[in-house]
C-alpha cells in the first residue's frame, strides 16, 4: 500500500526540510505502506536530503516528457533523476483543469518518467457534472486509453483515481463508490490503484479496506506532520 502526500503549491524549502525532518522523527512503524511525498519542485532537493537513507520516497508533481529543450517552466526526468526523486505525479486534475494538460500529454509524461527508470502516479477522474450524467466510466476510459497504449500494465505504474469532486472539498467518494471506480479501472489495467480526494486519518482505513483500493493520494492532510502520520498509521492497520 502506498500513501503520497501530495503538498501542491505549499511549503517553501525550509517548511519542507523541517517538515521532512519531523515526519522522520515521528512516522514510527507503518508495516507494509510505502510512504511519499511530493513538494514544490524547489523543495524537492531539502526533502531528498532530510529525507535520505529513510523509507520515504519523494516524488515530484509534474514532469516533462522531453530530455530537455524550449519547455519554458518545464522539468526533464533527468533533472528529477539526479536529485535523487523517486518518480512524479503526472495529470493530476488542477494540471488538467488549469494548465491545459489533456490525456495525450498526461500519457506522454508518464511513458518517459517509465522510460526513465522512475515510478508514476498518473491521476484520473471524474467531474461532478460527468458522475450526474453516468459518464464516470466513460471518463475513466477516455483518460486511461492513451496510458494503456504508451504504457499498459508496468511495475513502476500507479493509477490514483481521484473525482475531481472530491479534492479538496470535503466531500469523499463512499468507500462503495470509490470501490466500484477501482474495480472498473482495475478491468481496464491492472495496476496498483490509489484514491484520492479529501483523505483523512479519519476516513482513510474504511477507504484502504476496500479490496480494489492499494493506497491514497492526499493533499490537504498531508500539510500537517500529525495529521499525515496518523493517516499513514491508519491505513498500516489494514494494509
Ligand atoms: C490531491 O491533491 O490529490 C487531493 C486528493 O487533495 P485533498 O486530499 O485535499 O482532497
Amino acid at each position: 500500500m502506498l500513501i503520497a502526500g501530495n503538498w501542491k503549491m505549499f511549503k517553501t524549502p525550509s517548511e519542507a526540510a523541517s517538515f521532512c525532518r519531523a515526519l522522520r522523527e515521528s512516522i514510527g512503524d507503518v508495516g507494509n505502506v510505502d510512504v511519499a511525498v511530493c513538494p514544490p519542485y524547489v523543495a524537492l532537493a531539502n526533502a531528498i536530503a532530510e529525507l535520505a537513507g529513510s523509507e520515504i520516497s519523494v516524488y515530484a508533481q509534474n514532469v516533462h516528457w522531453a530530455e530537455n529543450g524550449a519547455f519554458t517552466g518545464e522539468i526533464s526526468t533527468g533533472m528529477l533523476a539526479e536529485l535523487g526523486a523517486a518518480g512524479s505525479i503526472v495529470g493530476h486534475s488542477e494540471r488538467r483543469q488549469y494548465f491545459g494538460e489533456t490525456d495525450e500529454t498526461v500519457a506522454k509524461r508518464a511513458k518517459a518518467t517509465i522510460d526513465a527508470g522512475m515510478k508514476v502516479i498518473a491521476c484520473v477522474g471524474e467531474l461532478e457534472s460527468e458522475r450526474d450524467a453516468n459518464e464516470t466510466e466513460a471518463v475513466l476510459a477516455r483518460q486511461l486509453a492513451p496510458i494503456v497504449s504508451e504504457i499498459g500494465v508496468h511495475e513502476r505504474l500507479v493509477i490514483a483515481y481521484e473525482p475531481v469532486w472530491a479534492i479538496g472539498t470535503g466531500k469523499t467518494a463512499s468507500p462503495a463508490q470509490a470501490e466500484d471506480a477501482h474495480a472498473f479501472i482495475r478491468s481496464i489495467i491492472d495496476v496498483p490503484i490509489l484514491y484520492g480526494g479529501s483523505v483523512k486519518p479519519d476516513n482513510a482505513g474504511e477507504l484502504m479496506s476496500q479490496p480494489n483500493v492499494n493506497g491514497a493520494l492526499v493533499g490537504g492532510a498531508s500539510l500537517d506532520v500529525d495529521s499525515f502520520v496518523s493517516l499513514c498509521a491508519a491505513a498500516a492497520v489494514v494494509a
